[in-house]
């Protein structure tokens, strides 16, 4: 076998990684004993030549993607144990066999251990997004372990990594099945049917994310007038549906906007209270005034890189005075940022500048985050990338 690059890095610079953070940065390297192709296995040591964790190689700012902090051999082996653990951790917080719940998300990168991919759960089909090549490079692996351990609780694995796969990496990967073939399914959250399309949806197909604060937003609907914005496949909507007075779901995209009518109907039938409307989210506030007693705003993350965190924030103040300024005494706020580089204390400021810009009494109800299928690694804050308040706005 090949021996691997050694990196080492600058005085000083291991100091995170002692802390069991799994990124190096580029400029934290000093040498390095080769030229690593991007996705190499490389084994990271401090300037003393102390080994201190073995990763993926990418020519890029986050360097190494660290697989682990011990000695080891990060072979099939190693990736089936590591899989096995986020599964059992799955099975034991509820997450399968479950008659409520048949969606969610089977690998959380650095949550669970592995950092570049995510493996999302539809009942019984796997779709996995690599954004690395270290992962790109054994996909079929990963899909037969998957299938191996899984059983018969999975028929199919797709391959969704077109458009997450580093640019730089010159790989152009098409989408594909590595097991089996489906292309939607019906699948179950909370007892409400959605369907998914992973072949034309976002994401991976639906934003598993919002479970609990879908869950959250059911009980504050009653009799009230709902408006769902960034409705995408109308989650929210639907929740809000078991008993709002209406329910109105914005998005500016059309294959959206059709998704969020097909969930209303197959949970609901044909329902007056719902209606949806193709159209920019800012525009669509500037007309509202006193219409709607609760609000959903639910971007897409507004920044994707720390160098436009400042527009990012503008964005999302900009985004939460108009819904502020326009809903009715009384109202209910659900606000989010899903911004990895956004975090909860910008984003609660962001929310602090908008309110005080209208000058209105706001109360904080709640303070949301992700779901547990969404672990955050204690050691990656980075990975706490969903944050929300819910907010009374007097
Ligand atoms: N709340 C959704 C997820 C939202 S994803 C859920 O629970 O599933 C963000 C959505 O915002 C996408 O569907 C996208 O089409 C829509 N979008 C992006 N920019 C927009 C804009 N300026 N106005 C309205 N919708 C927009």
């Amino acid at each position: 076998m090949q021996e691997r690059v050694k990196i080492i890095l600058k005085s000083g610079k291991e100091q995170s990684l002692r802390r069991f953070h799994p990124w190096v940065f580029s400029g934290a390297i000093k040498k390095m004993s080769g030229n690593p192709a991007e996705g190499d296995l490389v084994d990271v040591y401090d300037n003393k030549g102390t080994f201190l964790a073995v990763g993926h190689w990418a020519p890029s700012s986050i360097a190494v993607r660290v697989l682990s902090f011990e000695q080891v051999i990060p072979d099939i082996s190693f990736f089936r144990d590591k899989i096995e653990k986020a599964i059992i951790y799955r099975k034991s917080i509820g997450l399968f066999d479950n008659r409520q719940i048949n969606v969610f998300r089977l690998i959380h990168g650095e949550g669970d251990g592995l950092p570049g991919l995510i493996v999302d759960y539809y009942n019984g089909v796997a779709i996995i997004q690599m954004h690395s090549i270290g992962f790109y490079r054994i996909r079929t692996d990963i899909a037969s372990i998957l299938s191996e351990i899984l059983k018969d609780k999975i028929t199919a694995v797709y391959d969704k990594s077109e458009g997450t796969i580093p640019h730089m990496s010159g790989i152009t990967p098409a989408n594909e099945f590595l097991i089996g073939a489906s292309d939607s399914a019906i699948v179950t959250e909370n007892g409400y049917k959605f369907k998914i399309d992973w072949i034309t949806g976002q994401k991976t197909g639906f934003f598993i994310d919002q479970r609990e604060n879908r869950k959250l937003l059911e009980t504050y609907t009653e009799g009230r007038t709902v408006l769902n914005m960034f409705g995408y496949t109308g989650g929210f909507s639907v929740y809000a549906m078991k008993n709002a007075a209406l329910v109105h779901t914005v998005d500016s995209s059309l294959p959206a906007i059709e998704l969020a009518n097909e969930n209303i109907r197959l949970n609901y039938g044909k329902d007056k209270r719902h209606e949806s409307f193709q159209i920019d989210a800012f525009d669509y506030l500037n007309h509202i005034k006193d219409q709607y007693d609760l609000i959903i705003l639910d971007p897409p993350a507004f920044a994707k890189h720390n160098n436009v965190l400042a527009n990012a924030l503008q964005g999302y103040k900009r985004l939460n005075i108009k819904a502020i300024e326009q809903i009715k005494p009384g109202g209910i706020i659900f606000t989010f940022s899903c911004s990895q580089v956004v975090t909860r204390e910008n984003f609660r400021k962001s929310v602090f500048a908008a309110a005080a810009n209208t000058g209105r009494n706001v109360r904080i109800l709640h303070q949301m985050s992700q779901p547990p299928d969404h672990p955050v690694n204690i050691y990656h804050p980075e990975s706490e990338y969903l944050k929300g308040l819910v907010i009374y706005v007097e």
